[in-house]
């Protein structure tokens, strides 16, 4: 007999935000039939595959920002739900490094936002500190952050996965399925994949770095556009791997948002340092010199990148450099460890962002989530996305509850 294609709600995208809001929805309204469409072969293997593994305390974000409200709400459930599942975390805290004077006062922001923002357990640390908590890392001044843990995302994913199958009246998880396009009726959308028809009357796009293709396609009106960045991380070698016993980060940018080349001990023991963030010629390639016409053409086309182009050409060019020069980048990275050596680190794993840019080239720092009439979009979840997941999961039931009135 031919499976029902049927549905009340269709999420596209099997990564953490399209499997935690599917989740969050199935709890709440475990009558509502959902089917999560995933176009690979298997879930979580973009962003929710490729990044550090780390949960976030929540301290960097603006206070009042989407950002600032998921992030230590998501992690103090993703912890809760990782120890009720048996998925390994550790809880082993982080350090953000000053080793410039310069840097002294976006570390004292750090700090006042994470008051602002309720981070428990957060305190500053001079040098002798940094020394006693990594004692090959070096600093002037520092904050110790001792709720910030790691996990590994896929694991949480694929449990996500389970449980909406599981927990729901005939949902489906589906992999192998592409959407290719919305054909909308008054009461129901007819949603074509490479796999045929399915009918839903509401859709939520969780489409990650396609998600603005994918939001264009419900013809929503975004004048935003997902420009991909590419992180590189190195890995340390066993012997170097024993000077970073947890993680290690610089002071951020605060122009951008993404955190700087920080060491992260993951939950495989394994050491990685990185990413960087240089602007990818393919939004879902993971090699230096990977190359999409489509997916240049729609970029560079895109008036908002050479406006941010212009204005941060400078750092995009010293990040190519990095991205190009081992030196380089070991360089960036002896600033927080002067003891390591070339032959410390050996080229690891990559990441794409999916991040949003506006028309005047400015990189949306905040989550960006959009409504209309019978569908939710998910158009900006970079980092701490994965560690406010649940949160950001509690945030689409919420909306798809109140507007598409679920029962
Ligand atoms: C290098 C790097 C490091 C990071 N580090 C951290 C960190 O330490 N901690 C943290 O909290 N966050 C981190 N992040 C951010 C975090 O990984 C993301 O915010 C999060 O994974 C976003 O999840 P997502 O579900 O929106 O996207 P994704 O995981 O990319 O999932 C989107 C899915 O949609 C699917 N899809 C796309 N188009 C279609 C279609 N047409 N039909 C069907 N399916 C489709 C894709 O195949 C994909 O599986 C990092 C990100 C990167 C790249």
């Amino acid at each position: 007999m031919k499976e029902s294609t049927d549905f009340d709600i269709v999420v596209v995208g099997g990564g953490i935000i399209g499997l935690a809001s599917a989740y969050k929805i199935t709890l709440s309204h475990p009558n509502i039939r959902i089917a999560l469409l995933e176009k690979e072969g298997q879930l979580a293997v973009h962003q929710t595959g490729h990044n550090s593994g780390v949960i976030h305390s929540g301290l960097y974000y603006k206070p009042g920002s989407n950002k600032a409200k998921t992030c230590a709400t998501g992690r103090k459930e993703l912890v809760a739900f990782a120890k009720k599942y048996r998925i390994p975390y550790k809880i082993c805290g982080k350090i953000i490094v000053a080793t410039e004077e310069k840097e002294l006062s976006n570390l004292e922001t750090i700090f006042h936002n994470g008051k602002e923002n309720n981070i428990e357990g957060i305190e500053k640390i001079g040098p002798d500190e940094i020394k006693q908590i990594e004692p090959f890392c070096s600093g002037i001044a520092g904050i110790r952050v001792s709720c910030t843990g790691i996990i590994d995302f896929t694991r949480v994913a694929k449990k996500l996965a389970e449980l909406i199958e599981k927990k729901g009246q005939g949902n489906k998880v589906l992999t192998l399925h592409r959407v290719t396009g919305f054909d909308k009726h008054d009461f129901y959308t007819k949603v074509a994949t490479n796999k045929g028809h399915f009918t839903a009357k509401y859709i939520i796009n969780c489409a990650g770095l396609q998600s603005d293709r994918i939001a264009r396609m419900d013809v929503v009106e975004t004048r935003i556009r997902i420009v991909p960045f590419r992180g590189d991380y190195y890995e340390l070698t066993e012997e170097a791997a024993e000077k970073v016993k947890n993680l290690i980060y610089p002071v951020p940018d605060p122009d951008f948002p993404f955190l700087g080349v920080h060491f992260t001990r993951k939950i495989d023991g394994k050491v990685e340092c990185g990413p960087n963030a240089v602007f990818s010629f393919k939004r879902e390639g993971y090699g230096k010199t990977d190359f999409s016409l489509k997916d240049s053409w729609d970029a560079l086309t895109y008036p908002g990148l050479w406006k941010m182009f212009l204005k941060h050409w400078r750092y995009g060019l010293g990040e190519y450099k990095r991205a190009f020069s081992k030196k380089l980048f070991l360089q960036q990275l002896q600033r927080l460890i002067p003891s390591l050596g070339a032959g410390d680190i050996k080229p690891g794993n990559a990441g794409v962002r999916a991040q949003a840019v506006g028309p005047n080239g400015e990189l949306i720092d905040d989550f960006r989530i959009e409504r209309q009439r019978n569908s939710i979009h998910v158009l900006n979840a970079p980092s701490p996305a994965a560690a406010a997941s649940l949160a950001i999961g509690d945030y689409v039931n919420q909306i798809a509850t109140g507007y598409f009135k679920l029962r």
